[in-house]
């Protein structure tokens, strides 16, 4: 150190500042004051100890400015964007720590603010449960059928009476089958089960037997309009009768009354007659008013037309004069056909009412006046 001279003061300090220059050069200030320096040694003033001095101070504080420099300068032009962030990054917390309080804990009170984000993943759970209650709005469509006329009895406040009628609601769509012996008896046991005849829109007769064709005079008359199904077999006094009061169409195999229900068309052997056949998901429910034809023939007939497993059958199955091996060959062909359930009643027969009950056992339905039958609820 001692046998620094002016020039290996000044060679030494050129390139200290050259290796600052590049690391401070953006800032500019360790070139400018290095070179008023160099000017002040080449000006020839000040002792050498002054000088060594000086140039000591000036290493050590070049030293310094490197190492600040090395520190902030790796990337000067990021100057400004490291600091805007780490402003722009304590913004947002100034205003939140002093409304809060200088307790720590206050701190995490702007934490529940999230709290919003908890709350976002519960919609899922809540919007599928507004479509499940809408699903189950919408897709129940029950097949409802109340028998509003039979000899036998189900609800007492109704009238017995030999006939059979039915009144069935389904896809918005309702239907009076067969309208059973007296019109006022008819009308009396609708109002009881607040069945009102102005709502039915369509009838259906299945055979021109009186037990289910005497009560369409009171009924028409009680202010309904409904279109009326019936066979060519019921003759042209009829029709004509019929006709002069309401709209009359006769029914033929499979002709869709309304959606998902259909008549078998006539079916003749003996006295001529036609059955219901109603598409559920379940599968078909077959109505039959005395089942003259033989049920059998009804149930295949309506198998043939669509093809679909049956659910139910219901009404009169016209077997007061089978003996009990006649019907257990019935109750073998239900078997065979896939019948899942049954409801006989008016001219089945206490044989075979008991009978079927036997055999088909929890999926055997009693029914009679005022029973209410619902598919698909
Ligand atoms: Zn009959
Ligand atoms: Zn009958």
């Amino acid at each position: 150190m001692r046998g620094l001279t002016d020039r290996q003061t000044l060679e030494t300090l050129d390139r200290l500042v050259d290796d600052v220059e590049g690391v401070d050069k953006a800032a500019g200030i360790g070139l400018s004051v290095g070179g008023g320096l160099r000017d002040w040694i080449e000006s020839g003033t000040g002792s050498f100890l002054e000088k060594t001095t000086l140039f000591l101070l000036i290493w050590v504080g070049l030293l310094l400015a490197g190492c600040t420099g090395a520190g902030t300068g790796a990337a000067p032009s990021d100057l400004p964007l490291a600091t805007a962030p780490a402003v722009a990054s304590l913004t947002p917390f100034q205003p939140v720590t002093p409304t809060a309080s200088p307790d720590p804990g206050a701190a995490l009170s702007p934490t529940p603010i999230p709290i919003p984000t908890p709350t976002h993943p519960t919609p899922t759970p809540c919007l599928t449960a507004t479509e499940v209650d809408m699903s189950t709005e919408t897709f129940p469509d029950p097949l409802i059928i109340s028998i509003v006329y039979n000899n036998l009895a189900s609800d007492a406040r109704l009238v017995t009476d030999w006939g059979f009628s039915a009144h069935i609601q389904y896809h918005g769509h309702v239907i009076l089958f067969d309208t059973g012996t007296n019109g006022q008896t008819l009308l009396q046991n609708m109002q009881v089960l607040g069945i009102a005849p102005a709502a039915v829109q369509t009838v259906v007769l299945s055979h021109a037997h009186r037990d289910h064709t005497g009560g369409l005079d009171a009924f028409l008359a009680a202010g309904s309009q409904p279109t009326v199904y019936l066979l060519a077999s019921f003759g042209d006094p009829f029709h004509a009768q019929v006709s002069s009061l309401t709209e009359v169409i006769d029914g033929s195999p499979g002709l869709e009354i309304a959606e998902d229900i259909l008549t078998t068309g006539e079916l003749t052997s003996g006295i001529p007659e036609q059955a219901l056949v109603i598409r559920t998901p379940q599968g078909l429910v077959v109505v039959t008013g005395c089942a003259h034809p033989g049920i059998v023939r009804i149930i295949e007939r309506a198998v043939a037309l669509t093809g679909e497993p049956v659910e139910l059958v219901m009404g009169g199955f016209h077997l007061r004069d089978s003996n009990q091996a006649e019907i257990a060959r019935i109750v073998s062909d239900f078997r065979r056909l896939g019948v899942r359930r049954v409801a006989p009643s008016h001219c089945t027969g206490d044989l075979a009412i008991r009978l079927f009950a036997e055999a088909y056992g929890d999926d055997f339905i009693a029914s009679g006046a005022g029973s209410v039958i619902t598919i698909g609820e």
